[in-house]
C-alpha cells in the first residue's frame, strides 16, 4: 500500500494584513508543524508569507491563477508571478471562485494546465453544492469537474499537486461532512483517477475541505482516502491551524 504523507493548506481568503500576517507567521515559526504544511494568502502577501516561513519546512501558494500567459491581461497573476513571489502551489476551482467570479469547468481545466506548465503544483477543489447532493448528484458533478482537467493534463501530473474535495454546503457554514460522506466521495475519486492511471491515483493526495477544525481534524483525517485538509475559516488562527496540522500529524 502507497504511504502518502499528509498534506494540509490554510486558505486565508481575502483576510490579513502585513500585522495579522506578521503575528501568525511568528507562531508559526515557534511550533512549525510535523506533517506538510502550505499557506496561501492573498497574493500581495505571498512574499512576506514566504520570508515568514523560511526554515520551517513549510510552503506557500497562491489563492488562483490566470489561464493566460505573460501579457495584456490587466488584473491577472500567472504562474510564473507565483512561482517568482516563492510560492510552490496554488489553489485552483475554489468553489467561491466558480460561483461568483465565472469560473467554469473549462477554465478552471485551463488554469490547472498553465499552473502545471509553469512548475507549480495545483490543489484542485472540486464539490458539489447542497442542491445537487440533495437530487443524488453529488458524484457526476465532482466527476464532471475532475474529468473537464483530466481531459487536459495527465493523472500524473495531477498527483503533483493535490485534489481538495470541499463539498459546497460545508464551507464556512459550521457544517461538516461527516467523515463517512467524505471518505466515500474520497474513493469514489481515487477509483475515478484510478481508471486512468492506478499508480497516480494511489499517490495522489486528496485533502478534505469544509469547516475542518482542531475538534473534528482527527477523525477526518484518519480515513483512508482522506490525506489531509484545505483549511478556511480555522487557519486564520495560526493555533487552530496548528492543531489541524498535529491531528494530521498522528
Ligand atoms: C475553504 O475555503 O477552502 C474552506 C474549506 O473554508 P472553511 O474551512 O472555512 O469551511
Amino acid at each position: 500500500m502507497t504511504q502518502r504523507a499528509k498534506l494540509v493548506a490554510a486558505n486565508w481568503k481575502m483576510n490579513g494584513s502585513r500585522d495579522q500576517n506578521d503575528r501568525w507567521l511568528e507562531a508559526f515559526r515557534a511550533a512549525p508543524p510535523r506533517c506538510q504544511a502550505v499557506v496561501c494568502p492573498p497574493f500581495v502577501y505571498l512574499e512576506q508569507v514566504v520570508a515568514g516561513l523560511a526554515g520551517t519546512g513549510a510552503g506557500a501558494g497562491g489563492q488562483d491563477v490566470s489561464d493566460r500567459t505573460l501579457g495584456a491581461w490587466t488584473g491577472e497573476v500567472a504562474a510564473e508571478m507565483l512561482l517568482d513571489s516563492g510560492a510552490q502551489w496554488v489553489v485552483v476551482g475554489h468553489s467561491e471562485r466558480r460561483a461568483s467570479f465565472g469560473h467554469s469547468d473549462a477554465i478552471v481545466a485551463a488554469k490547472v494546465e498553465r499552473a502545471l506548465a509553469a512548475g507549480l503544483r495545483p490543489i484542485l477543489c472540486v464539490g458539489e453544492t447542497l442542491h445537487q447532493r440533495e437530487q443524488g448528484l453529488t458524484m457526476a458533478v465532482v466527476a464532471a469537474q475532475l474529468d473537464a482537467v483530466l481531459e487536459r493534463c495527465s493523472a500524473r501530473q495531477l498527483a503533483g499537486g493535490a485534489i481538495a474535495y470541499e463539498p459546497v454546503w460545508a464551507i464556512g457554514t459550521g457544517r461538516t461532512a461527516s467523515p463517512r460522506e467524505a471518505q466515500e466521495v474520497h474513493a469514489a475519486i481515487r477509483a475515478r483517477i484510478g481508471a486512468r492511471d492506478g499508480s497516480a491515483a494511489a499517490q495522489t493526495r486528496l485533502l478534505y475541505g469544509g469547516s475542518v477544525k482542531p475538534a473534528n481534524a482527527g477523525e477526518l483525517f484518519s480515513q483512508p482516502d482522506i490525506d489531509g485538509g484545505l483549511i478556511g475559516g480555522a487557519s486564520l488562527v495560526a493555533a487552530d491551524f496548528l492543531a489541524i496540522c498535529a491531528a494530521a500529524s498522528h
